[in-house]
């Protein structure tokens, strides 16, 4: 759970829903029209009703493309995403400015993320910065490699997709977390982009403290 509280200085503005597709089971990806700039890496409130308290999510995709699109996966019982799970095309969504100063940059690095936590990156890699990056995404099976035909054109032998609970052609079995552990010689002098849940985020990072990766070399967005 997490959002932005209603208080006065947050402002919301309506968009018109454009799209709202089911990539995946319980897993959607909704498209609106961009009409303000922001950076790779920044995250909106959204909400149903103007009064509503806003859930944050990453935008994920590109700074110069012409629609915002957001990953989000439903949970149950949850206040936001079952009812956001409903809107179809014209429905109107409450958003407010995007913020955040999660930012990739040109440098060489490594985005390491679970799930939904792939958007931030994602957005980068449409925003100009995957051309250097080692990208290795974790999830539970098969079918939540979001945007993977576009990855794995892209990226080859840099995009590693980690499958806990299923096998696959091309994937590494088991957690990202056993694929950091059994990596050797990962360089010592660039970054590391976390992005996921506390979990995800926490064990990732001991990792890579444990072999050498200074602290300030870890940079972690977590979905809370
Ligand atoms: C910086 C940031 C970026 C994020 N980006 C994304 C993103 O790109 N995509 C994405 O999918 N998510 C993202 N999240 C998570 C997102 O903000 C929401 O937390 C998530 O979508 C759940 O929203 P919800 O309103 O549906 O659920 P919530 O109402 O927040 O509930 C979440 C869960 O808690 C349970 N719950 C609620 N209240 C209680 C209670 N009182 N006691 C016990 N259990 C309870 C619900 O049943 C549900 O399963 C991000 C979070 C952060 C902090």
């Amino acid at each position: 759970m997490n959002s932005v509280e209603s208080k006065p200085n947050v402002k919301f503005k309506s968009v018109t829903i454009i799209s709202n597709t089911e990539i995946s089971p319980n897993v959607f990806l909704l498209s609106f029209k961009r009409d303000f700039t922001f950076r790779a890496g920044q995250v909106l409130g959204l909400a149903m009703a103007s009064t509503d308290d806003a859930r944050l999510y990453s935008i994920a995709s590109g700074e110069n493309d012409p629609n915002i699109d957001i990953l989000y996966n439903i949970k149950p019982g949850g206040k936001l995403t079952p009812s956001l799970a409903e809107l179809r095309t014209d429905d109107t969504l409450w958003i407010t400015v995007p913020f955040g100063s999660y930012a990739g940059s040109s440098e060489p690095a490594y985005w390491i993320a679970a799930g939904t936590g792939i958007a931030p990156f994602y957005s980068m890699y449409r925003s100009g910065m995957g051309d250097n990056k080692i990208m290795i995404h974790g999830s539970r099976t098969l079918d939540a490699f979001y945007f993977s035909d576009k990855l794995n054109n892209d990226f080859g032998p840099r995009y590693i997709r980690c499958c806990s609970q299923q096998e696959g052609e091309g994937v590494y079995h088991g957690r990202v977390t056993q694929y950091l552990e059994q990596s050797d010689n990962l360089p010592l002098d660039q970054k590391y982009y976390l992005c996921g849940s506390a979990e995800m985020v926490v064990e990732c990072r001991e990792i890579l403290l444990s072999k050498g990766v200074p602290f300030s070399n870890v940079v972690a967005e977590i979905y809370f």
